[in-house]
């Protein structure tokens, strides 16, 4: 079983500690338990990367924290640009794997979609992360590291809302990426709101229902088809969670008033696109609140399958709307730099 990385010579790290994690840490050190939302909040909020600018810390604790702890950021390797305005970072970890974040800028707040594993097992066969295959999963740390990393670049950027959609099956690296969002909505941590937290899946029922349990944040689900035999063509996941068990974990996913499931449906010219391909989703998606993001296929992804024409993608999102179900089609942002869904993993992966 792969886990994250961890090396005997690393300090802990703190960016991946909870609060009530430092207030152990800080138990042991000796400490008063209040030294842990001071220094969350100078790693969260004031971006410290070194206990010395700590200055509510006395000068022999900075020297106790430098020698006992460590802050932990991804690097930047390398930043592409898109003409929409859409950036996306490498960031070098400390093992010299690699992993993408992308910034994506809106009218009046940013969005930052990040990574969970460097590769993915997943294996979908319309996304470029597959490719890699899964080298490891990232930390809590690593995972909130990014937005911090991405904050100190970019001071001017207003990242209110977060998605797991980077490289890697968020569900499958569960207890990290818990920690990661609990320190994200965290008030000490980079205040990100619950409701703008957002988690991507390939569709892991039992990860869906356990998500549900221990906390609330939102949910996106990579549907793609509404057929096994279609889903499991591009989706070799569904060959172990066929579409009726993936949509009864959706059924009991605890939502809150207002809330929606996101079901992702990227359109295939000829392959899911069909009039009678979206009423079947109608009737999939009866049962569930959900509104639906229908992303017309990157052809470059795969050669085998081609990008719809734009009147088969208002046909299909026609008939949905008819049915009462809310349906967006969705611009590819960054497609010109690879940073768009499914692109993935240009300089991603591991060193070797
Ligand atoms: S789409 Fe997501 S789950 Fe599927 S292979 Fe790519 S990164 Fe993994």
């Amino acid at each position: 079983m792969l886990h994250e990385y961890r090396s005997d010579k690393l300090k802990p790290d703190l960016v991946g500690m909870t609060q009530p994690e430092l207030e152990i840490f800080f138990g042991d050190l000796g400490k008063e338990s209040y030294r842990a939302a001071q220094v969350m909040k100078w790693i969260h909020r004031g971006l410290a990367d070194s206990f010395d600018v700590m200055s509510n810390f006395s000068k022999s604790l900075r020297n106790e924290l430098s020698l006992t702890a460590s802050i932990l950021r991804p690097k930047v390797l390398d930043v592409s640009c898109s003409d929409d305005g859409t950036k996306k970072f490498l960031m070098g970890l400390e093992d010299e794997c690699r992993v993408e974040t992308v910034l994506i800028p809106g009218e009046d707040h940013d969005t930052l979609c990040l990574s969970t594993q460097v590769g993915c097992q997943m294996g979908c066969r319309i996304c470029r992360t597959a490719r890699i295959g899964l080298i490891r999963n990232l930390s809590a740390g690593e995972i909130v590291g990014q937005i911090l990393e991405v904050r100190r670049r970019e001071p001017l950027s207003r990242i209110t809302n977060v998605v797991l959609m980077g490289m890697g099956e968020p569900l499958a690296n569960f207890d990290q990426t818990v920690k990661a969002l609990r320190i994200m909505s965290h008030p000490n941590g980079p205040q990100i709101s619950w409701r703008r937290l957002t988690v991507s899946t390939v569709g892991l029922p039992n990860g869906i229902l356990q998500l549900g349990r221990v906390i609330r944040a939102k949910l996106a689900v990579s549907l793609n088809a509404v057929t096994d035999e279609q889903r499991t063509a591009i989706m070799p996941v569904n060959r172990i969670y066929p579409l009726s068990e993936l949509l009864g974990a959706l059924k009991e996913y605890p939502l809150a008033r207002r809330d929606r499931i996101t079901i992702q449906y990227v359109l295939i010219d000829g392959f899911n696109d069909s009039d009678a391909d979206a009423r079947q989703l109608v009737r999939l998606l009866n049962p569930i609140r959900a509104k639906v993001n229908l992303i017309p296929f990157n052809d470059e992804l795969d050669e085998n399958f081609r990008t719809p024409k734009p009147e088969r993608v208002l046909r299909f999102q026609e008939i949905l709307m008819a049915n009462s179900l809310v349906a967006i089609v969705r611009r590819s942002r960054g497609r010109d730099i690879t940073a768009a869904c499914g692109q993935l993993a240009g300089g991603a992966g591991s060193p070797s």
